[in-house]
């Protein structure tokens, strides 16, 4: 898009999970198809945003990254405020990350609207011979909650655009 369409929506989307699983790379190469190797943890930048068509509607995702504050709990609920999709980010490399997602969830399910849209992700899937979960059992988690399910690498970028775009279009669904 060139800036001046018509925006027919702005959907508001945050991405949570653990510490070092990905999401500030995963929003990277999502806004800006980039992936920064020698990257800081995330500091201050609230948002990002990428604007698409979808189903002949001007998009814009408006994505929000955690500041550092993926502590459980720590994540305050003006973060959740208006969102309606979620990126919730495991790392396929470390088990004790997706041990926590049902945790994450239930945090959504408290801060966040009821018909958010959630989407598990299970991000470093370049890293096959590091693997500590395996594909089915996220998700057959995933099924069980009613959550959307992908495997990326935000380093390949495989799946990245996919799985965005298919949060997005759940959303404009419900919306
Ligand atoms: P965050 O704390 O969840 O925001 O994680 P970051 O996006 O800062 O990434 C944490 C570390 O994992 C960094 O060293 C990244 O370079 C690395 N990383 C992120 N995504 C991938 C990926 O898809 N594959 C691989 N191999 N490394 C990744
Ligand atoms: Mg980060």
């Amino acid at each position: 898009t060139n800036g001046h369409e018509k925006i027919d929506y702005v959907f508001k989307v945050v991405v949570i999970g653990d510490s070092a699983v990905g999401k500030t790379q995963i929003l990277s190469r999502f806004t800006k198809n980039e992936f920064c190797f020698d990257s800081k943890s995330t500091i201050g930048v609230e948002f990002q945003t990428r604007t698409l068509t979808i189903q002949s509607k001007v998009i814009k995702a408006q994505i929000w990254d955690t500041a550092g504050q993926e502590r459980y709990r720590a994540v305050t609920s003006a973060y959740y405020r208006g969102a309606l999709g979620a990126m919730l980010v495991y790392d396929i490399t470390k088990r004790q990350t997706f041990d926590h997602v049902a945790r994450w969830v239930e945090e959504l399910r408290s801060h966040a609207d009821n018909s958010i849209v959630i989407m598990l992700i299970g991000n470093k899937a370049d890293l096959a011979d590091l693997r500590a979960v395996p594909t089915e059992h996220a998700v057959e988690f995933a099924e069980e909650q009613g959550l959307f399910f992908s495997e990326t690498s935000a380093l390949s970028g495989d799946n990245v655009d996919s799985a965005f775009i298919r949060l997005l279009e759940q959303i404009y669904g419900v919306v």
